[in-house]
């Protein structure tokens, strides 16, 4: 076992958490990360409502008795997202762990402590991370560039990044982006961090409720199976390389605004992705992390395998290196 101040501050057994992602982050994903010992996410947006929310939660607790939390992402969407009225579908769900991203968290603080409720905030710099401690979170889920979805604007990939935020951030903080083995969960306890969040790895996992083809295609995507969307909008967004996202790059590169571009980036199109397994449907997010990518375990597979290498790599690699 791997104990750390989060695992410990969580009430969960293995330091791995699994992020939000967009259509990605239902019960059957949640659930089954949750029931493996780590921490499993709902992403709240997933849900078109915010009744719906409600509904996946009950559902998540029918498929799990353990802790699990809910992601509420604030980023530009094409259609306005009522955030107020999610907020409040989780607090009054009994949820007790949210995951905020995107944005200042701090004007949803005030209800979400009121309610006992505690707060991962996940964010892509270092001043973002201390103005969230400042604000109040508990933890931090620090997400480099190497990460599926949105990176941020400053390209700074997690070797600098997370040694950077642990010399000022002091609340316990997750290593996000490029995670995907033991490997990762050790250099990541290495870089300041005590835990990892993964989420394209989450994807090519059995139980993730998307179709096999997405899966396969995680499995055969190197690490440069990548591309960058919406640079030119300052809202980069990191999705699988496809004939979608290299035509929405062409129209930036045009000049063309979101209004021309949105029904070729929509979000629904990508959930057709995820649903018929139709690659060059619409983009979809996908990490770096794609180039250590070879198989579909299921979750408690995948976890148990990524701790207990961990274990051995610190036990009898790295201490034996110590030379007497
Ligand atoms: P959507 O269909 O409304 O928008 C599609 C994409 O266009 C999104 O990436 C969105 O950020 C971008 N976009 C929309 N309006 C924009 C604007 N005015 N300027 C610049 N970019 C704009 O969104 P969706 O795919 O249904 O996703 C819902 C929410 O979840 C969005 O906030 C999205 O950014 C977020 N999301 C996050 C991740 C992640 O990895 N963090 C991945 C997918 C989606």
């Amino acid at each position: 076992m791997i104990k750390t101040r989060f695992t410990e501050l969580f009430g969960i057994k293995h330091p791995i958490v699994q992020g939000g992602m967009q259509w990605v982050g239902r019960a059957e994903l949640a659930s089954a990360v949750s029931n493996a010992g780590g921490l499993g996410i709902l992403t709240g947006l997933t849900q078109p409502t915010p009744d719906d929310l409600r509904k996946e939660i009950v559902r998540c607790r029918g498929m799990t008795d353990q802790p699990f939390g809910v992601n509420l992402t604030i980023l530009p969407t094409l259609v306005p997202r009522p955030y107020g009225e999610y907020i409040d579908a989780i607090v009054e769900s009994g949820v007790k762990i949210v995951e905020t991203a995107g944005n200042n968290p701090k004007p949803f603080l005030p209800k979400l402590k009121d309610a006992g409720i505690k707060v991962i905030h996940k964010c892509t710099s270092v001043r973002h991370g201390v103005s969230a401690e400042k604000a109040g979170v508990d933890a931090i889920s620090m997400d480099g560039f190497e990460c599926a979805g949105h990176p941020g604007e400053d390209d700074v990939p997690n070797l600098v990044l997370l040694p950077a935020a642990a010399n000022v951030i002091k609340i316990p903080m997750l290593a996000s982006g490029g995670f995907g083995d033991a490997r990762g969960l050790v250099a990541a306890l290495a870089l300041g961090c005590e835990g990892i969040n993964m989420g394209t790895r989450f994807m090519a996992t059995k139980e993730a409720p998307i179709h096999d083809k997405v899966k396969q295609a995680l499995v055969d995507g190197d690490e440069r199976a990548t591309s960058l969307i919406f640079r030119t909008m300052r809202n980069t967004s990191r999705v699988y390389a496809n004939s979608v996202a290299r035509k929405a790059i062409e129209m930036e590169h045009e000049g063309k605004t979101i209004q021309e571009i949105g029904p070729l980036v929509a979000g629904a199109r990508g959930k057709v992705v995820y649903e018929t397994g139709d690659l060059e449907h619409g983009i979809w997010s996908a990490g770096t992390v794609m180039g250590l990518i070879r198989d579909v375990p299921s979750c408690k597979e995948l976890i148990e395998r990524i701790v207990s290498e961990a274990e051995t790599m610190i036990r009898d690699k790295l201490a034996k290196s110590i030379a007497a």
